[in-house]
């Protein structure tokens, strides 16, 4: 006897549904070794390598890395960060919320 429940598991069409979204937020995240120190002295030196100065023109974001839209730090992960993911700026005590901006690019906005 086939299970009525199972049957129309097999038929719904949002099972099969890929988005990149999906496909993105089932691959597993790459993880970084983060220095321990980089030389960002505004906060303890336990926390510094969670925190470097953009170096301006020329500088990139690693994946896992975004800049506080307040103080213009670059916040550091130990993990690739993803849209919806909670970073937390310490120079200036922001809350942030990574999002995928129009250009593609990771953006962190501040939770009011
Ligand atoms: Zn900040």
């Amino acid at each position: 006897m086939i299970d009525p429940l199972l049957e129309i598991d097999e038929f719904d069409s949002a099972k099969n549904e890929d988005s990149p979204e999906k496909l993105e937020r089932r691959r597993p995240r790459t993880r970084y070794r983060l220095k321990d120190d980089t030389g960002f002295d505004e906060v303890p030196k336990k926390y510094r390598r969670f925190y470097r100065r953009w170096k301006g023109k020329g500088d990139s974001l690693a994946p896992n890395e975004v800049i506080c839209p307040v103080c213009r730090v670059v916040i550091r992960s130990t993990r690739e960060l993803r849209p919806g993911d909670r970073v937390y700026c310490m120079p200036c005590f922001s809350r942030l919320t990574v999002v995928r901006a129009e250009s593609g690019r990771l953006e962190a906005r501040v939770v009011y």
